[in-house]
């Protein structure tokens, strides 16, 4: 898959909110948003009046970036959710949590969804005691997640969890006590994700 090679800050000023791209840079006072909460480059602080097509298109940019994906997944991933019964916009939400790498992240083993895609690739992660080194490979209700622990892992799960201590695991997740493997109990809602999103203008935009 292709990858976004663009300063991650940056991203984040392009949308005007925090996208949580940088790992606990981003929860600190260093953050760009925090800084400098305007566009980059040169008329970034000029004032714009969106058109509705561009305020669907940014929302759909965000939702991008937040999941590290691109256009071709994505768009395959609203014809999916688009097929499924219920609310479409939630059924993209599901799916895109369901992704192996955002569930790694979510397990707290990874300060950053581009950290957890790189741990899945490299054949860190296994599912259902076996190996998946897919960063799309999507979980189900039961699925048992765990690390493929090593030496040089534990010492890096121990320092990401001791930074993510005040982060509260998703409530669609179970972790078990010694905090190296997850379980799936139930499907993730669009409210368990936090979304800085609209997720409804991403809907119209695809619709049209
Ligand atoms: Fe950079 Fe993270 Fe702040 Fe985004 S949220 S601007 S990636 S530090």
């Amino acid at each position: 898959m292709g990858r976004r090679l663009e300063p991650k800050c940056r991203l984040c000023r392009r949308e005007g909110v925090k996208l949580f791209l940088k790992g606990m840079r981003c929860y600190t006072e260093k953050c760009a948003i925090e800084k400098r909460n305007f566009a980059p480059g040169q008329h970034g602080q000029r004032r714009t009046k969106l058109s509705d097509y561009g305020i669907q298109l940014r929302e759909k940019q965000k939702m991008k970036k937040f999941y590290g994906v691109l256009e071709k997944q994505f768009r395959n991933g609203f014809a999916e959710a688009a097929r499924m019964k219920g609310v479409t916009g939630s059924n993209l939400v599901e799916l895109m949590e369901r992704r192996l790498d955002n569930v790694v992240y979510r397990l707290l083993w990874s300060l950053s969804r581009q950290e957890a895609r790189q741990m899945v690739r490299h054949k860190k992660i296994s599912v259902n005691g076996k190996l998946v080194d897919i960063p799309s490979f999507r979980v189900r209700v039961g699925d048992k997640v765990a690390l493929r622990m090593n030496e040089s892992l534990e010492t890096r799960i121990k320092d990401v969890q001791e930074k993510r201590e005040t982060h509260d695991l998703v409530g669609w997740l179970d972790m078990d006590k010694s905090r190296t493997s997850g379980t799936v109990i139930r499907l993730p809602e669009e409210q368990d994700a936090g979304l800085p999103v609209e997720v409804q203008q991403i809907v119209e935009l695809y619709s049209k």
